[in-house]
Order: structure tokens, then C-alpha cells, then sequence
């Protein structure tokens, strides 16, 4: 994978155009890098029938976004406890490292997630369907609770190392759980084109001049 945009790390910095020092950009070039060496990206993915889901996912929103699909998928990514380790070491040595690492870390993790999502649009092409945005726990009414289920069908503690705190909290703490619907019609919400789809960089079906759409 490309190593991450400045503006990606930047936008979870907080920034909104203000004009950078050459040394903060030092520093954010420096710390992405490290990020890139400190990060092992891992994910598992299982899809199962929409009428048979083997967990239940409560709340409206959810419901709403799976409605009419025929198909579900339930995902989880990670970039490992290396990265909380350094976290936590930046945090004692270099106070602003950490800040930067961290923004790093999460704009890795999210663009780990699109890579799994675009592999889902890819796959749900292929057979004719089309995907929902992907939506995660916490999302709306959805409550973070379900994340033990959904870690437990992934089997994520074994395959991934992923654990909750009591507060339903993921540890490895930059991981990600996501769920999408596969739709026998196009669904609303998602980017009007490839030229705009945050997906493109990782996506297969633009690269051989097919859409998900
Ligand atoms: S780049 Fe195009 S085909 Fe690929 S996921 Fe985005 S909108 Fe769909």
C-alpha cells in the first residue's frame, strides 16, 4: 500500500488549512513513516445469508441499512499492538510524537478498512450485487455492545488479537468492525463516481474500467 497522504494524517490533526511549519511537516513525514514500519495490517472477513445472521444486530439504522439485502458481511481490521506499544512510549518521550503517530495511525487503520470495503464492492460485483456503505458499531443506534458478538463470530481475539476492554473498547486500540450489505439494486450514499470514491486507490474494478454502481 502507498504510504499515507499528508492531508489524511493532517485532517485527524485537526488541521483546516492553517499553514504548516517546515518542521511540523518534518515531523508528520517522519512519524507516518514510522507508522508504516511499526504497522502489521491484518483482517478477516465471513459473509453470511441476511436471513441468517448469526448474531443479532439491534437498533433501526442498522436494520434500515441492511434492508432488502440478501447478503451480509461482518469485517474486522487491524494494524496490531505494536502501534499501541509506540503510542505508549511516544507518550512518555516525545509528547507531540505521540499526537502525530496517533492521527498516522488512525488514518492508516481507516484506509486499511478501505481496502477490505473495496475488496467487498469488488466481490459483490462480480456476482451481479451491490454493496451499502459500511457501517460500524457505535454508528447511529447501534451500540458499541455488539461489538463482543462480532468479534467473537470473526473470531477475532484468535485470528487477530483483537480484545474489548469492559467499556467495549477495542484493543488493539487502532482496529476497526464494520458491516455491509450486499444489495440486489444500487444503494444510496456512496460516491457518485470513481473520480470521487475514497475507495479508488484500492480498487480493482475501476482499474479494469468496471464500477460497483
Ligand atoms: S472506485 Fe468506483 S468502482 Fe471502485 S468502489 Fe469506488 S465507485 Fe466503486
Amino acid at each position: 500500500m502507498a504510504i499515507l497522504a499528508y492531508s489524511e494524517v493532517l485532517r485527524y490533526l485537526g488541521y483546516g488549512g492553517q499553514e504548516l511549519t517546515p518542521e511540523l511537516q518534518r515531523r508528520t513525514d517522519e512519524l507516518v513513516l514510522h507508522c508504516e514500519e511499526v504497522a502489521k495490517p491484518a483482517t478477516v472477513c465471513e459473509t453470511f445469508p441476511a436471513d441468517e445472521l448469526p448474531i443479532e444486530l439491534p437498533g433501526n439504522d442498522v436494520a434500515n441499512h441492511l434492508r432488502d439485502a440478501v447478503e451480509v458481511v461482518f469485517f474486522a481490521a487491524t494494524l496490531g499492538h505494536g502501534i499501541d506499544r509506540e503510542l505508549r512510549r511516544l507518550s512518555f518521550t516525545d509528547p507531540l510524537g505521540q499526537v502525530i503517530f496517533d492521527a498516522a495511525a488512525t488514518a492508516r487503520v481507516e484506509r486499511l478498512a478501505d481496502e477490505v470495503e473495496a475488496r467487498v464492492r469488488e466481490r459483490a460485483a462480480e456476482r451481479g450485487l451491490f454493496c451499502s456503505w459500511r457501517f460500524s458499531p457505535g454508528y447511529g443506534d447501534l451500540p458499541l455492545s455488539v461489538q463482543a458478538p462480532l468479534l467473537a463470530v470473526l473470531n477475532a481475539q484468535r485470528r487477530l488479537g483483537i480484545t474489548l476492554t469492559p467499556s467495549n473498547l477495542m484493543v488493539p486500540t487502532k482496529s476497526v468492525t464494520a458491516i455491509i450489505g450486499m444489495h440486489p439494486t444500487p444503494q444510496p450514499g456512496l460516491a457518485s463516481s470513481c473520480a470521487v470514491c475514497s475507495l479508488a486507490e484500492f480498487c480493482a474494478l475501476r482499474e479494469r474500467g468496471a464500477s460497483c454502481r
